[in-house]
């Protein structure tokens, strides 16, 4: 018997509780600081070899060997498998790992589809501002490959598109004739679409959107008027939030469903509450359509100019943390999910062991008008990390793709002996290549701390969430 490698405990963020959680037993409680002492007393036991009964649930530890020492938290502690026997441990790692291959297996695909790196925006912090875009425009023919590729490359799998860009929406005819060549293809496919679009050209595009089965719309807004103004504009510098603005009422007013995404760094991360109340006011939140993301700001290819401006994981929940504590009422607009505290909260229950959590070249491709195919969004357009092309003709680097699909906490030295291992999942593998240079590496997530912010806002904070 131990002390299970899976567990994860820790204390609460402003508290004097500690929390414990086992992804693999599917169990979590709050301890107290007395259990945790006794929890730590059986661990040393434990750990020193001393005997234990897994029948009577008792442990015989201490000088004078022979003395039983039972207690509830034992029994319970090995009911919920934070005690428990290495080797059944492994069995249930095992299971649940086939089980998890099995069901990302039938897993419905996301096809990314990059329709154009050109943009009308010029963003503060743009990390697309250097790629320098191949001369070739998207025709229909390139549509038609795409189309064929997808079916004969992925029957009887469910899947849906992604269009991206650059701004897929850009308000000119050519464009406008591709984009309703995709819808035609898709729903021909009977395939549902998805949008990521700055929203500036919703509005343009809407008689369009509406003959596509369309999954989702994600338009960014950076906060209110003046902020999303500063960071967000056109080209020539013109503002850009209000037709945005006008562009997700019409989604909603229609059903069209709107995912609006805050992308957040320390210039704007302060005015998260004011674009919360915005959004409420409006009643975008009364809407079932409506849903939030908030995306960090981060270094992904290339030196900001303002690398201090940019948070870190843990320092952006540190401060979204701060923020809701003054904000309760901003819940309505988003639920920060503090890895697996909001899930564990809204479900009373845990979700599965992850044992990977990059679907790049399992259930995530992406492809872009130049013909290319690539692993996913963090890839696309980076022509030496192209994974084959489509277009004008098939070719398949077929080794790397399996590099890529080969790759979990199970292939990962340093996650093999993580106890957060199964809410981490290994993390990105294109920022573990960037950063250590092979793409069987960890991009180590800060699930620890993160836990004990979350335990703390949603089982010890906020009320009547
Ligand atoms: S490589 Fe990173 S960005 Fe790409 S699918 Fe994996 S986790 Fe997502
Ligand atoms: S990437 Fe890091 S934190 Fe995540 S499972 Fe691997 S070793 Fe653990």
């Amino acid at each position: 018997m131990y002390f299970s490698k899976y567990n994860i405990m820790s204390q609460i963020k402003d508290s004097e509780n500690f929390f414990i959680v086992n992804l693999l037993t599917k169990n979590a409680d709050i301890l107290s600081k007395g259990e945790v002492e006794e929890m730590k007393d059986l661990t040393l036991a434990l750990s020193k070899g001393e005997g234990i009964g897994t029948d009577v649930y008792s442990l015989s530890f201490g000088e004078g060997r022979g003395e039983v020492f039972e207690t509830e938290l034992l029994t319970e502690a090995i009911e919920k498998g934070y005690i428990c026997d290495e080797i059944e441990e492994k069995k249930l790692f095992r299971n649940a790992y086939l089980d998890f291959i099995d069901s990302r297996d039938t897993d419905e695909i996301q096809i990314f589809f990059v329709t154009n790196y050109a943009c009308n925006f010029a963003c503060s912090y743009c990390y697309q501002d250097e790629y320098s875009y191949p001369n070739q425009q998207l025709t229909k023919d390139i549509i038609d490959s795409f189309f064929d590729y997808i079916k004969k490359e992925f029957p009887n799998r469910k899947k849906y598109l992604t269009i991206f860009g650059g701004e897929p929406l850009l308000d000119n005819p050519s464009q406008r004739e591709m984009i309703q060549h995709i819808i035609t293809r898709s729903n021909d496919n009977n395939l549902d679409i998805s949008f990521v679009t700055n929203g500036y050209t919703i509005v343009e595009y809407f008689d369009l959107l509406k003959t596509a089965r369309i999954r989702e719309i994600q338009i960014t807004l950076d906060g209110t008027e003046n902020v999303h103004n500063s960071r967000r504009f056109l080209k020539n510098g013109q503002a850009t939030f209000n037709k945005i603005v006008a562009g997700i009422d019409l989604c909603l007013q229609n059903d069209i469903p709107v995912n609006l995404r805050f992308v957040a760094d320390k210039e704007n991360i302060d005015n998260l509450p004011e674009l919360a109340r915005f959004a409420i006011e409006k009643a975008w939140t009364k809407s079932p359509n409506f849903k939030t993301q908030i995306g960090r700001n981060y270094e992904l290819h290339h030196c900001q100019q303002m690398t201090n401006n940019l948070f870190s994981r843990v320092s952006l929940y540190e401060k979204i943390y701060e923020i809701y504590l003054q904000n309760s009422s901003i819940i309505e607009f988003h639920k920060p999910a503090f890895f697996i505290s909001k899930f564990l909260f809204e479900n009373n229950s845990l979700p599965n062991p992850l044992f990977d959590s990059c679907p790049a070249c399992k259930t995530e491709w992406a492809f872009d008008y130049t013909g290319k195919i690539y692993s996913c969004t963090a890839t696309v357009g980076k022509s030496d990390e192209s994974l084959g092309t489509f277009y004008p003709e098939i070719s398949r680097k077929d080794e790397i793709i399996s590099q890529w699909q080969s790759r979990d906490i199970t292939e990962i030295k340093e996650c093999k002996s993580c106890s957060v291992a199964l809410a981490c999942g290994g993390g990105c593998a294109s920022v573990a290549k960037n950063i250590n240079g092979q793409l069987n590496s960890p991009d180590c997530r800060p699930v620890k701390e993160l836990l004990e912010m979350g335990m703390s806002f949603y089982f010890e904070k906020v009320e009547n969430v």
